[in-house]
């Protein structure tokens, strides 16, 4: 890689607050509501940033702390905020995820919590703390953290069986259900955490449910220390949050870090791992789809060529799609995640070792800091999320739109970029917008092309 530059944030953060990855790895688990322990306005910019994205009502409840809570610190805000959320949407797992002023506050919420469960009757709710200091990461780190946090909670030495935990990062609901469907064409058992394909994007249903159905239950977490092994999409994710890395030192279940399911290779990684797993070669069906995609490939790389992709956000995410883009030809200009734990440069370096121009590489980035290496690079496209939609207004470079958050379009929640199928799709959206920003300047440049050469 040609540099890596690392600055500190300023302007349009590319990342999220470090509890609003929390609050959504909670979503996923059955019959959990979650808290911030912080002011009404963490609280309310989490709910506002998940209902945009997910387009589902989404509750996050808060024990509002103020300035007097602030100096004689949030215990009374909390037992309160606990006693309503209890009352109102009973709860079978409440997570409590802190803000930066319960963490600068230094309120030690282990012991709030056994002081609250003494004082009152909590039996069947399970009450879990996750710090998640915003200065400390961002919402990447949230999520892994309260992943980690809730096997950490529940999984007991239990007797050894047949089924494979699944770890995955923050991807999109369309993204879990491919790979779920991956897992049981493989005829492979599996419990999947956090599970929110259901919760944070559920059919019309015509009632709004205080906690929707669906989430990975408490007993299959409790389950995972017995698994025949993890497999966990997160080659990115640091070891001291990593939930496969805990399983495996805790409960010695043997550890398989993968890269996300997107992109051919990627997959194929996936599918060797499975078959190796299961016994069984590859299924008629993913074998057709793996046969399309490589036809889609064939189809689209004259395209794809002329494609200088900037890609930004959460650092799982941006690996693979480094990776979809260097098997189509379309070299880097600029790779950027915004968060500040990540392993990205080492995971990236073997990749891109052989490609013909070194990637300008954005650690802990903001988005005028992507902007500026996109203007120095000459990048004609990007990657990412809604954060960076001033690389279009600004610099007319078109962005396909992945990851989180996506709130000026909708359907963020249902983009399918995982296995071969979702690889497929997300290539077409890939190869159509360059395509689209090539056919609308076309005649422009045509024209300026004239005149610089003085046929005009
Ligand atoms: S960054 Fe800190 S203060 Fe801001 S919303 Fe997140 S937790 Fe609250």
């Amino acid at each position: 890689m040609s540099e890596t530059r690392v600055r500190q944030v300023n302007e349009n953060q590319c990342q999220m607050c470090m509890p609003l990855g929390g609050v959504v790895a909670f979503k996923g688990i059955e019959g959990a509501m979650v808290l911030v322990h912080g002011s009404q306005g963490c609280s309310t910019y989490m709910r506002l940033a998940n209902v945009e994205h997910y387009n589902e009502p989404i509750d996050v409840a808060s024990s509002a702390l103020n300035e007097k809570q602030t100096i004689y610190g949030g215990e009374k805000n909390l037992k309160k905020a606990l006693d309503n959320v209890i009352r109102v949407y009973e709860p079978k797992v409440l997570g409590i995820v802190t803000s930066c002023l319960a963490e600068t506050m230094g309120e030690d919420l282990t012991r709030m919590i056994e002081s609250y469960t003494r004082e009152r009757s909590t039996e069947g709710i399970d009450i879990i703390p996750v710090a998640t200091p915003s200065y400390a990461g961002s919402h990447t780190e949230g999520f892994w953290a309260a992943t980690r946090d809730l096997i950490a909670y529940f999984a007991r030495p239990t007797e050894p069986h047949q089924r494979i935990n699944v770890i995955i990062p923050h991807i999109s609901p369309a993204d879990i259900r491919e790979i779920k469907r991956i897992f049981d064409l493989m005829g492979l058992e599996y419990m999947l955490i956090p599970d929110y394909s259901m919760t944070l994007d559920r059919p019309f249903g015509g009632r709004y449910q205080k906690i929707p159905p669906g989430g990975t239950s408490t007993a299959d977490i409790a389950a995972m220390p017995g698994a025949r092994a993890t497999v966990q999409f997160g080659l990115t994710c640091p070891d001291d949050l990593s939930p496969g890395l805990y399983l495996q030192k805790q409960f010695g279940v043997p550890l398989i870090t993968l890269p996300l399911p997107i992109g051919l290779q990627n997959t194929d990684r996936l599918m060797e791992t499975l078959q190796r797993l299961s016994g069984r070669p590859l299924p008629e069906t993913l074998a057709l789809e793996r046969g399309w995609l490589l036809d889609g490939m064939a189809d689209s790389h004259k395209y794809n060529a002329e494609g200088r992709p900037v890609i930004y956000g959460e650092p799982e995410l941006v690996n693979a799609c480094v990776s979809l883009c260097l098997e189509n030809g379309a070299i880097p200009a600029v790779i950027a995640s915004g968060t500040r734990n990540s392993r990205l440069e080492e995971v990236l370096t073997p990749q891109l070792a052989d490609a013909d121009e070194a990637p300008v590489l954005l650690e802990e980035a903001d988005i005028a800091a992507i902007s500026e290496a996109a203007c120095t690079t000459k990048a004609n496209i990007a990657i990412g999320h809604s954060g960076g939609r001033s690389l279009t207004e600004r610099q007319g470079i078109p962005i396909v739109r992945v990851g989180f958050p996506i709130h000026d379009r909708v359907g963020g929640q249902r983009l399918l970029s995982a296995g071969y199928a979702g690889t497929l799709a997300f290539l077409d959206r890939f190869t159509n917008t360059l395509l689209e920003a090539k056919y609308s300047s076309y005649r422009q440049q045509r024209k300026d092309e004239m005149i610089t050469r003085g046929g005009i």
